[in-house]
């Protein structure tokens, strides 16, 4: 859809090679199924084995676990030709750069060794769990509760709004080890979804991202060895330990949402000027009038100076060095801009803009989430705030 944006100081030979892997794969595999898998409201379970197979699952993942052995860079890559492809409905941010990262950073050898190899082919696909029917943004008051029997966890409760929900194998599921403990008593418990006790409720209907199969799930007294503690059992010492663990991959995981604000800037005013390009009124094409030129410059420089910070973003998480208000900042700004950008991208076409079967409607749409999942943006400027 869009091209390939300039080179950035973070590009190697390495990554440019992959990118055109990427973006081959997002050419064949997602743009032509989008109608298709918005009517079924989730993409094609084979997908993520298809995408096993070229070596874009867990990317950033060692190789000694069935990983690429790549850094965060290979992820942003990924991300960004997925975003130009068109397509919102694969979960592969959450699978890759989410939950392959809470297992790799605080599972234990045995627990690497038992995952993360399937996730890498595909026949695991990950999600993680920490959002309920009474609680997000309030995540120390989750009510989902993992009671020690023995070496076992009981586990009840419900979770909303999980992205990969309908074809997880494998969630990180947020729970209270400890009630009577806020923060403190929050730890993170890996279920497979082939364990007695575990129900996926409805595939959610949603304003936008059709084909996402954003999922209720529910635990009713599903028992799971203290094995499945994520970085336990020894001792038990990373029970309690959940909302730290959750904190540590917050800088990463806004910066997933912040890349793909980026790149659907990008694709929306390629998109735009294609089309005013294309279409004429009053005897000349549309691009032609002051306003849509104006219009298409402003949004261009705004995609371009967000992808500034974007960049510096991203190689200080390289270097490790991205901190949580950083991230924030990050989130913050992209997502506000890239729903101004589309906003005003879909003006310039007219009533066609807001038919459904138009890309730049279903951008719209889809962005429209980024300002509230992966914390809401009155939550980031929160924690912005703290810094002042
Ligand atoms: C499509 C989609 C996919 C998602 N995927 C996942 C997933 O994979 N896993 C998962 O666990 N969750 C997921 N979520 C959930 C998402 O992270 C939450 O919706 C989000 O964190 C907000 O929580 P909430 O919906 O409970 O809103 P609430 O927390 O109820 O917030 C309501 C409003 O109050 C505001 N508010 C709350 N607290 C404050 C405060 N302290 N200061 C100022 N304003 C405040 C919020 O900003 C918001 O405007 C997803 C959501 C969607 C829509």
């Amino acid at each position: 859809m869009a091209t390939t944006p300039p080179n950035r100081s973070w590009m190697t030979e390495d990554l440019r090679a992959f990118r055109e892997l990427a973006q081959d794969f997002c050419a064949k595999e997602l743009a032509p199924h989008q109608d298709r898998w918005a009517e079924q409201k989730q993409i094609d379970r084979q997908l993520w084995h298809k995408a096993g197979e070229v070596g874009l699952l867990c990317l950033s993942i060692p190789e000694q676990y069935g990983g690429g052995g790549g850094t965060f860079a290979h992820e942003a890559v990924l991300y960004e030709e997925q975003a130009r492809s068109g397509d919102s409905g694969w979960g592969v941010s959450v699978h890759n750069g989410i939950v392959a990262h809470y297992l790799n950073s605080y599972g234990n050898d045995e627990q690497k060794q038992r995952w993360l190899p399937k996730m890498a082919s595909g026949e695991l696909v990950g999600a993680v769990a920490m959002t309920e029917p009474g609680t997000g943004s309030d995540l120390q008051n989750v009510q989902t509760r993992a009671v020690r029997e023995g070496d076992e966890y009981v586990i009840n409760g419900a979770k909303t709004f999980i992205t990969n929900g309908a074809q997880a194998g494998l969630v990180v599921v947020v729970a209270k080890t400890d009630p009577a403990k806020g923060a403190e008593g929050i730890s993170l418990i890996c279920v497979e979804t082939d364990t007695p006790g575990f129900r996926r409720g409805r595939v959610l209907d949603k304003v936008g991202l059709h084909a996402q199969d954003t999922s209720e799930l529910f635990f009713d007294d599903l028992r799971v060895p203290v094995a499945n503690l994520l970085g336990g059992p020894e001792g038990r010492g990373t029970e309690g330990l959940g909302f730290v663990q959750l904190m540590q991959q917050l800088p990463q995981e806004r910066l997933l949402i912040a890349i793909t604000a980026v790149a659907a800037m990008d694709a929306a005013v390629a998109e735009t000027v294609r089309y005013t390009k294309e279409r004429s009124a009053f005897g000349r094409e549309i691009f032609k009038f002051q306003n849509t030129k104006f219009e298409l410059a402003e949004c261009a420089t705004e995609a371009e100076v967000s992808r500034a910070y974007l960049d510096q973003c991203i190689e200080r998480h390289l270097r490790g060095e991205l901190d949580v208000p950083g991230a924030a900042m990050a989130k913050w700004w992209t997502t506000e801009r890239a729903n101004r950008v589309l906003d005003r991208c879909l003006q310039l076409f007219g009533g066609y803009g807001y038919m459904a079967e138009y890309p730049i409607a279903r951008m719209w749409t889809d962005a429209r989430v980024s300002k509230i999942f992966g914390g809401t943006n009155e939550i980031m400027k929160e924690i912005i705030s703290r810094t002042l």
